[in-house]
């Protein structure tokens, strides 16, 4: 929990990521299907397929990571990482890109990744400003819509999601491993989701960005969330619940006519329990209110 805090107030303020203490974090490795792993450390989750063509990641957590995260993955499968693929642009998911691409990977991510990650970004809910990246650290295959990698006997299809917890978010899909990483379209357990209104995310696309995902899956599938622990359908179906409820509550409060603080006063996110989450349960009802009333971006 309190590295999930760090990893997200980080990403708001570069430099912290160095001055902390990143040198005692572990990698773990937890292999979910033939083929594939997800490496566990500070910041997003890491999907790894591994094979006779070599590695492909999704995501790559902080740059101070990136020999530790290499290291791990050559426990795995000790071929070098030939593609990146980032499911948004915040810096706890792309900060291992100029290491990894420095070392011969493509860096491959949807073309907002791009955009945002090569100009100065403001995140208002964090109340932060996140320099540009270097050249070497933006994402050098950019798509529309998706793109789909043929790679270790699998087929890896990359689906961009409208506006919702950016406005560059990726789901990726292993169709033949049965194994779907949501990115921070999902937190699972350790806190109420992010939606990052700064960068174009938006309630009603991260729900859309669920029923994607359960269009996706089975009762086997294992989902990778962006952070907390690997999950199955039903656990993704109960968050699309929760988002769905929350909501509902949120809206039904704004036709009453309340305020934001009368609304919160109903406590519309307590039944979810995670009250000390990074992201508390009265901000993401902010994020919600603000989401439904000042709608930034069409999607
Ligand atoms: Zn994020």
């Amino acid at each position: 929990m309190r590295l999930l805090a760090f990893a997200i107030a980080a990403l708001a303020a570069a430099p912290v990521a160095a001055q902390q203490d990143l040198s005692k974090v572990e990698v773990k490795v937890e292999k979910i299907a033939p083929g594939v792993a997800v490496l566990f450390g500070a910041g997003g989750n890491i999907g790894l397929s591994y094979g006779a063509d070599g590695n492909i990641i999704v995501d790559d957590q902080y740059a101070p990571m990136s020999d530790r995260i290499l290291k791990a993955i050559a426990t795995v499968d000790p071929d070098p990482v030939r593609f990146v693929v980032n499911t948004h642009w915040h810096g706890d998911h792309t900060g291992g890109n100029e290491a990894m691409g420095s070392r011969g990977a493509v860096i491959v991510a949807h073309s907002n990744v791009r955009t945002r990650m090569s100009s100065e970004q403001f995140i208002a809910a964090l109340g932060g400003r996140v320099p540009a990246s270097p050249a070497g650290a933006l994402p050098v295959v950019t798509f529309e819509d998706g793109v789909t990698l043929h790679l270790n006997g699998d087929t890896l299809h990359v689906v961009h999601v409208a506006n919702a917890h950016t406005d560059g978010d990726s789901l990726v899909h292993w169709q033949k491993a049965n194994v779907l990483h949501m990115g921070d379209t999902f937190f699972h357990k350790v806190t109420f989701p992010f939606v990052d209104l700064s960068s174009g995310g938006s309630i009603d696309g991260l729900i859309a960005a669920a029923d994607k995902g359960l269009a996706w899956s089975n009762e086997t599938t294992g989902i990778i969330p962006g952070h907390g622990p690997v999950a199955t359908r039903a656990d993704l179906a109960a968050y699309r619940a929760m988002l769905i409820d929350i909501r509902s509550k949120v809206a039904a409060g704004i036709a009453a006519g309340r305020t934001l603080a009368q609304i919160q006063a109903g406590k519309p996110a307590a039944p979810y329990g995670m009250p000390d989450g990074f992201i508390k349960p009265d901000q993401f009802v902010a994020f919600v209110h603000e989401s439904l009333t000042k709608p930034k971006h069409r999607h």
